[in-house]
């Protein structure tokens, strides 16, 4: 297995910022019921801006994921921008300057980088945010990966995980961003974070899987 390079990581991003750009509407509308309606016009520019830092060459993992989260973090406005920021550049400092992650890598950079996100949003299981995608995600990756599943089958199961918990904040009250404003009125809504959480997920599973690393 030839491990998660550069150009492994840069299918990951080209697929979630095509994810993001055909669900910019729906990831708006989403915000639109429980927030200020900026989450998909937030995360679109944001991609299309990374999209364009691709062209910078990045001498290893480490540098492209650095590179991504200053990115997002200077051209994202609202918490999203920081949040993503957060998550690549965490995920950056957990690798060390490999040129490909073994998938326990991949799986530990990932986790240290939702555990950036949860400090900086003191957000926890169940309070309406990208956790409640991100971390059963986490939980089915480094499962399958412990059960001896290669990269591929394991970002699937990370990825049906997410969607799981993407659907599991519909119900939710939010306790946490602006959607908890709402308090009680938040419930019946799917979170837009958890939703754009599950289509980078997804996306990690096309790009490092199917297509990938397999
Ligand atoms: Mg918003």
């Amino acid at each position: 297995m030839a491990g998660v390079d550069v150009e492994a990581l840069q299918r990951w991003l080209r697929g979630f910022a095509a994810s993001v750009a055909e669900q910019k509407d729906a990831l708006t509308a989403l915000d639109a019921a429980v927030g200020d309606a900026d989450h998909g016009a937030n995360m679109h520019r944001g991609m299309t801006a990374v999209l364009d830092s691709l062209g910078t060459p990045a001498a290893d993992p480490a540098a492209l994921l650095k590179q991504t989260g200053m990115v997002l973090i200077r051209s994202v406005g609202g918490a999203s921008g920081p949040l993503y920021g957060t998550l690549f550049l965490r995920m950056a400092g957990a690798t060390g300057g490999e040129g490909a992650l073994e998938p326990e890598t991949f799986a530990k950079a990932l986790r240290a980088g939702v555990e950036g996100v949860v400090a900086r949003g003191k957000a926890e299981l169940g309070d309406k945010t990208m956790i409640d995608a991100l971390a059963p995600a986490l939980d089915a990756l480094d499962a399958s990966l412990g059960a001896g599943e290669p990269l591929p089958a394991a970002l699937r199961a990370a990825s049906t995980a997410a969607d799981a918990g993407r659907d599991a904040t519909t119900p939710m009250t939010a306790r946490k961003g602006r959607a908890s404003y709402l308090g009680e009125r938040s419930a019946g809504h799917q979170d837009p974070g958890a939703t754009s959480a599950a289509l980078l997920v997804a996306a990690a599973a096309t790009a490092l899987g199917d297509q990938g690393t397999g």
